[in-house]
């Protein structure tokens, strides 16, 4: 692949679009491998750059010192701006990453629906006056942390952006936004768009450029107060490692092993769309992906049946068309990734039920397509079923009873969803508070809302997004003491 230094496009840094001084950035169509773009990508003096206009912008009065409705203003002007854009933004993340397009406008539509939402949660948070021990008032206020370093991966472009960058600029901060080098079309358009809804220059910098290099610069800056980081788990342990020489907080959104659980009282035919859906759409490409699924054991052979032949009727195929249910993988390396695992599955005693192959003819010969696949024969302890595929690969292991299923599901080291299926509203209790998963669907999977919480547990992330109280992540608390007593402050008789 050639890219003429000419094509290169500028990167967005303190409100200029210019061209980075590091590597080209490429963004690849996964459908045939054409080239959508190329970018003169972002090396450390880029990184740095940003980081001192953030840090200039965001002690200007021109921030500083808007009242929270006025910066809800301009924050929900940028939602507005991304929502008058959906199709356009929707069709160029579908070139970027591949997604069906179904997907990738409800990414879009999520992404400016994070801006209006922080926007309103902005204008209704509240200070705290706290119940005083002595004669003065106490207060808890909310300052801005400082520059926020964002860091996102390829498989939501604007979504996760939008999750970081819409409560870090409500709380007040200046972002630097570092997307992944295969998809950084979307993130420099929402630089666009923040620019003409009026977001003082400076405020958020985009700067795609290899997590080596830009990420690294990023989490190393002196001035750069917290990271906000969605990606693999091992890449988070090397962040946290670099935060911990500056005391400097982290949220870290990471991998997942998610088990799903169908129970014999479930209704099977909404489990057996459930589950396809939750693990099948966006490719299996997701962290919250359900890609360990528990049968009871009563109903394991007629539930496999039967979800195996559904999975054979998904379509894969190019995401423009409406029929299409899987798109391409993210790349050439990501899927010989998930033909590493079916190998790796054979090897270890797994049958393959369908799948576990690339899709054949004319139109899949340039793209990095990949059929859904169904494995079953594995143990739970197979590395198959203990290590993140991010790809379309499900293996299917029975159960027998509640405790059995509750011993399964937590043997992983990830704890970032659930899904249990079940008509028992008792045992979905039951079973879904002993399992530790941040995110537990019962009778659905893979819904979200902005408005919940969203975490990790276990090595699936540390600290929490979205909800209402997102903002204040971003935030340092400020307690303050203010003295009413008429007299000298007494000596050695402070309040017990
Ligand atoms: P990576 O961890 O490889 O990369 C994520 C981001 O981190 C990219 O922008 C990458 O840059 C950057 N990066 C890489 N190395 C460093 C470094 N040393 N310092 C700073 N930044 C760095 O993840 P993927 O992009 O491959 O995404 C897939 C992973 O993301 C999966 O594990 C998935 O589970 C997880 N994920 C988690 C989610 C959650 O909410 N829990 C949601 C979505 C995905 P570059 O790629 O440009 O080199």
């Amino acid at each position: 692949m050639t890219t003429a230094a000419s094509a290169l496009q500028p990167i967005f840094i303190g409100g200029a679009w210019r061209p980075g001084r590091g590597a080209p950035v490429v963004s690849v169509n996964p459908v045939d491998g054409s080239v959508n773009a190329s970018l003169a990508g972002a090396d450390a003096s880029d990184v740095a750059e940003a980081v001192e206009r953030g840090v200039a912008a965001m002690h200007a009065p021109a921030w500083r010192n808007l009242l929270p409705h006025e910066r809800a203003r301009i924050i929900r002007r940028i939602g507005d701006g991304i929502a008058a854009e959906t199709e356009t933004l929707a069709l160029l993340q579908l070139r970027d990453n591949g997604k069906p397009l179904y997907e990738t406008r409800g990414l879009v539509i999520s992404a400016a629906n994070t801006f209006g939402f922080f926007a309103s949660a902005l204008e209704t948070l509240e200070s705290e006056v706290t119940p005083s021990r002595g004669a003065f008032l106490t207060l808890t206020t909310y300052q801005p942390l400082g520059v926020v370093g964002a860091i996102t991966p390829w498989n939501s472009p604007i979504a996760s952006e939008a999750q970081k960058v819409a409560p870090a600029l409500a709380a007040g901060c200046a972002v630097v936004l570092k997307p992944s080098e295969l998809t950084p079309l979307l993130a420099l358009e929402l630089g666009r768009i923040a620019q003409a809804a009026g977001l003082p220059d400076g405020l958020l910098s985009v700067v795609p450029g290899t997590g080596a290099v830009a990420g690294a610069a990023l989490v190393a800056h002196p001035d750069v107060r917290k990271i906000s980081f969605t990606g693999g788990t091992e890449t988070g342990r090397a962040i946290a490692r670099a935060a911990a020489d500056k005391l400097m907080p982290l949220t870290l959104e990471l991998g997942g092993k998610s088990p799903t659980i169908v129970f014999a009282d479930a209704d099977l035919d909404i489990a057996i769309n459930g589950v396809l859906f939750g693990i099948f759409s966006s490719q299996g490409q997701s962290c919250i992906a359900g890609s360990r699924l528990f049968v009871q054991r009563a109903i394991y052979a007629t539930f496999v049946e039967r979800l195996v032949a559904r999975a054979k009727q998904l379509r894969v195929g190019d995401p423009l068309d409406p029929q299409t249910h899987l798109g391409p993988l993210i790349s050439a390396p990501q899927r010989a990734k998930v033909e590493s695992y079916v190998e790796l599955a054979r090897a270890e005693g797994g049958r393959i039920l369908c799948g576990g192959r690339r899709p054949e003819g004319a139109a899949f010969a340039n793209g990095t397509f990949y059929e859904p696949t169904i494995v079953e024969g594995l143990s739970n302890r197979s590395r198959v079923c203990q290590e993140e595929i991010f790809g379309p690969v499900l293996v299917v292991l029975p159960f027998d009873d509640e405790a059995d299923v509750i011993a399964q599901a937590n043997d992983t080291v990830y704890g970032l969803a659930c899904g249990i299926w079940t008509g028992d509203y008792k045992r979905a209790w039951r079973v879904g508070t002993a399992i530790a998963a941040g995110t537990l669907w019962i009778n659905t999977y893979k819904q979200f809302s902005i408005s919940t919480p969203f975490a990790g547990a276990k090595a699936s992330g540390m600290g929490v997004e979205k909800g209402r109280t997102g903002i204040r992540s971003y935030q340092q608390e400020q307690s303050v003491y203010w003295g009413l007593d008429e007299q000298p402050n007494p000596w050695a008789n402070a309040p017990q």
